[in-house]
């Protein structure tokens, strides 16, 4: 089964109404690649109403499990779905780290973003530490299991998953495409043992200091199906370079 290529670039807490403007005009989206860009809630709409005029899809960073409510600094799915927002960032290693997000809240979430007929993007990865002992593939299938025991293996076939070593992110010491590999096929494989066509539908992208100069590489593996893209997508140039390279 081939599997589309998806290029998303993560565009973190970065950027200005102006900015964003002129990023989300500049990006060559093609027929080839699903191309998805992630701006901070603030920019939505704005970014939004542009990709609709292009071929780009619009990802929100994060989403609030709950529908309605008292939830002060939350927004809910259904606000989401007021400005065309294909695909959810779950579970990304920031969120993780320094927001306290649980397996159980990702698991939630990913759980309501597939209620609504939308795309998570399931972030999922390990530490230096956890590297250095060994427990890689451990804790990724542990993160991915937490999801799949909420959602079925079924609806998992739907959900797009990020590996993302919490040791390459934003450090410019990405992985090497032999290690994102390995790491790759031992998710998907571990899937297999639940579920063998949600393991081949599932696209499975690499995260972590991804750039024009290694993606070529990166999606040249046979079980990397695209990139989640931080610091390079902020520079219309270098995004679409990586968008090129996955086609
Ligand atoms: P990076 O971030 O490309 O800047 O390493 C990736 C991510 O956090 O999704």
């Amino acid at each position: 089964m081939t599997r589309r290529k998806i290029v998303a670039g993560n565009w973190k807490m970065n950027g200005s109404k102006e900015s964003v403007v002129e990023l989300v005009k500049s990006i060559q989206s093609n027929d080839a690649v699903d191309v998805v860009v992630a701006p901070s809630f603030v920019y939505l709409a704005t970014v939004a109403d542009l990709a609709l005029a292009s071929n780009l899809k619009v990802a929100a960073q994060n989403v609030s499990d709950q529908k309605q409510g008292a939830f002060t600094g939350e927004v809910s799915i259904p606000m989401l779905e007021d400005f065309s927002v294909s695909h959810v960032i779950v579970g990304h290693s920031e969120r993780r780290s320094l927001y306290a997000e649980t397996d159980a809240i990702v698991a939630d979430k990913v759980d309501a973003v597939l209620a609504a007929g939308l795309t998570p993007i399931l972030c999922v990865g390990e530490t230096l530490e956890q590297r250095e002992n060994g427990t890689t593939l451990a804790i990724c299938n542990g993160q991915i299991d937490a999801v799949m025991n909420v959602v079925g293996a079924e609806r998992f076939e739907s959900v797009v998953v990020a590996y993302e070593p919490v040791w390459a992110i934003g450090t410019g010491k990405s992985a090497t495409s032999e290690q994102a590999q390995e790491v790759h096929k031992g998710i998907r494989t571990h899937i297999a043992k639940t579920s063998s066509k949600a393991a081949e539908k599932v696209a499975i992208l690499y995260g972590g200091s991804v750039k024009a100069s290694n993606s070529a590489e990166l999606f040249a593996q046979p079980d990397i199906d695209g990139a989640l893209v931080g610091g390079a997508s902020l520079d219309a140039a270098e995004f679409n370079s990586i968008i090129e390279s996955a086609k």
